[in-house]
């Protein structure tokens, strides 16, 4: 089920990483590659790099916009909670969301932006526009590497054409003042971007393997179970296939069987 949220701080957020993606494809392909490493088959080599990754770059961000975090159905009639204080037949782990007026399975957790209960809930990221859940961490995580790889690979390029002798470069003043200022506008912006995805990334890889959700860790509920070992926290998140793998944005990511929805009361 595609979700689209009508929230204007994730949609500036998304006009904002496809400006800042397409500006620095713009930038190495005109202004680095063909000004400087035109006449050498590197520069068509890394050309077509660029663009793979700029390509994996936008696959993973649109599977982790468009994919479902994992948002827990709402009854099909409306619940009597009656029974909530009396013990109830429910298991301890469910939880009662009053804004849905529903119970919900351990772990999950209201978004007021989603504004429904998402399982394994981490947060609501205005960069994808959509929560990060159980079932789009993995595109997440996978947006966040690829940033990172191409943050790198345009700060590498850039001082690599400026470092390098090039015969082949104009000399006409305003065409190297343009080439100077992209450089400059580029290398700041993959900084800015490659830093804060490093963090987020951190962030996300500490609380996949200490199994404790950002939720979590502020409300302190975590970690949920007993220490399990990493790569079955990893596989919970990327899925079973080869950890190669779990890079390329094509494959699905995992869903849990566990039914979402059963009360009986
Ligand atoms: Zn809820
Ligand atoms: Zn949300």
């Amino acid at each position: 089920m595609p979700v689209f949220r009508g929230d204007p701080c994730g949609i500036t957020c998304l006009i904002l990483t496809y400006a800042a993606i397409f500006y620095a494809d713009y930038v190495i392909v005109n202004w680095v590659v063909l000004q400087t490493m035109s006449t050498s088959l590197w520069g068509a080599v890394h050309a077509v790099f660029f663009n793979v990754i700029v390509f994996l770059t936008i696959m993973a961000h649109v599977r982790a916009v468009f994919s479902d975090p994992g948002i827990v159905p709402l009854p099909q009639s409306r619940l009597d909670f009656s029974d909530m204080h009396t013990g109830g037949e429910k298991n301890d782990d469910w939880t009662v969301c009053a804004r849905c007026e529903m119970y919900r399975p351990p772990r999950a957790h209201h978004c007021r932006i989603c504004q429904r209960c998402i399982r394994r809930m981490d947060h609501h990221c205005p960069w994808i526009n959509n929560c990060v859940g159980e079932w789009n961490q993995k595109y997440f995580l996978q947006f966040l590497m690829f940033v990172g790889v191409m943050a790198i690979y345009a700060v590498s390029l850039i001082a690599y054409s400026w470092i390098k002798s090039c015969p082949e470069c104009s000399k006409d003043m305003m065409v190297k003042q343009g080439r100077l200022l992209h450089s400059v506008i580029l290398s700041m912006e993959s900084i800015l971007f490659g830093l804060f995805v490093l963090a987020i990334m951190w962030d996300q890889m500490q609380a996949i393997l200490t199994d404790e959700t950002a939720v979590e860790q502020v409300k302190r509920q975590g970690p949920y179970r007993a220490r399990r070992p990493k790569m079955v926290l990893l596989r919970e998140v990327c899925g079973r296939s080869q950890p190669l793998l779990w890079v390329f944005p094509c494959t699905s990511a995992p869903r849990n069987t566990e039914p979402s929805y059963n009360v009986t009361i």
